[in-house]
């Protein structure tokens, strides 16, 4: 079993399209995928209608998820949910006003890059997001574009769009203490995305990680790009301290990133530890 559950399409920060995804984790092999996008859940509809046209004999299941901006003592961190309920109000309004605020903050960065000299239009940016929920991969693709940096990877430094860079606005984060709590209300599993990612910015404690698996957390992201093997390590020794599942996962976004879908997996008796917790939806069996 290869098993990836943590994937973008251009219903946010990924290139993919929610059905190009889908054919991608057929072509990479892969038994089981989840669709992880940034705040939203638009890419779901797409995404089933195009696991459920497999061909017999492509088998695929697609787990649908989303991964949640949150933001705990000044540290912005993610949270990947699982099997929640969609439809569920609470959190369903939470992801839109993070969403709606997305947009504020994507304007005034654009703002920025243009202060500091970039040529760079908002009008280009909404080409390049489309309908997608928008970010800072998006903008980092215009400066691309630009000839300003030569790759998205470049954008995120200090000079541009890196956390507290020259052009970075904070957006809506959610409490994750909160946010914990609205996955688990809506049936869902709530997992820390990519815990020891340095490269991002300042990290979370394992003080606060055992204040969140005491709130509901159930998993560990440990296998991912942005963590190297002592970090992996200590995640490990971590969670089962803890008493938390841990996953691994490529985080792919299509180009835009130089990773390749399912280029780190999840043991099946992690993702088996997933969905023994899930109980607002059920994984889509192609
Ligand atoms: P935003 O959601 O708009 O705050 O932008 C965060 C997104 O930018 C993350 O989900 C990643 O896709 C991307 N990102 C963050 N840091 C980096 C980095 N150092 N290099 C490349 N991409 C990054
Ligand atoms: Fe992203
Ligand atoms: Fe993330
Ligand atoms: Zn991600």
């Amino acid at each position: 079993m290869r098993i990836d559950l943590h994937a973008h399409s251009n219903a946010s920060d990924g290139t993919d399209t929610p059905a190009e995804l889908v054919a991608a984790a057929v072509a990479a092999g892969l038994d089981v995928v989840a669709l992880t996008d940034h705040d939203t859940v638009s890419g779901y509809p797409a995404a089933i209608a195009a696991v459920q046209a497999l061909p017999a004999g492509r088998r695929l299941t697609l787990v649908p998820g989303a991964e949640l901006s949150c933001r705990v003592d000044g540290i912005s961190m993610h949270l990947l949910a699982y099997l929640f309920d969609p439809e569920e109000p609470a959190f369903a309004q939470e992801r839109e006003l993070t969403r709606t605020d997305r947009f504020r903050r994507a304007r005034l960065v654009v703002e920025r890059c243009q202060e500091l000299g970039a040529p760079i239009t908002w009008e280009q940016v909404e080409r390049i997001a489309q309908a997608g929920s928008v970010g800072r991969p998006h903008i980092a693709s215009a400066l691309v574009e630009a000839g300003v940096v030569a790759t998205v990877s470049d954008a995120f430094s200090s000079d541009w769009l890196a956390d507290r860079g020259r052009a970075d606005v904070p957006k809506h984060e959610t409490d994750p203490f909160e946010a914990v709590k609205l996955v688990r209300a809506a049936g869902g599993v709530p997992v820390f995305a990519h815990p020891g990612a340095v490269k991002r910015g300042r990290t979370v404690s394992d003080q606060v990680i055992g204040e969140l698996a005491a709130a509901g957390l159930g998993g560990l992201e440990v296998d991912h790009i942005d963590h190297d093997e002592p970090t992996r390590a200590r995640l490990r020794a971590l969670a089962a301290e803890l008493g938390l599942f841990t996953t691994g996962s490529s985080d792919y976004h299509g180009s835009r990133k130089t990773v390749r879908l399912g280029e780190f997996t999840t043991a099946p008796q992690d993702y088996q530890a997933l969905l023994d917790q899930a109980t607002g939806a059920r994984p889509i069996v192609g």
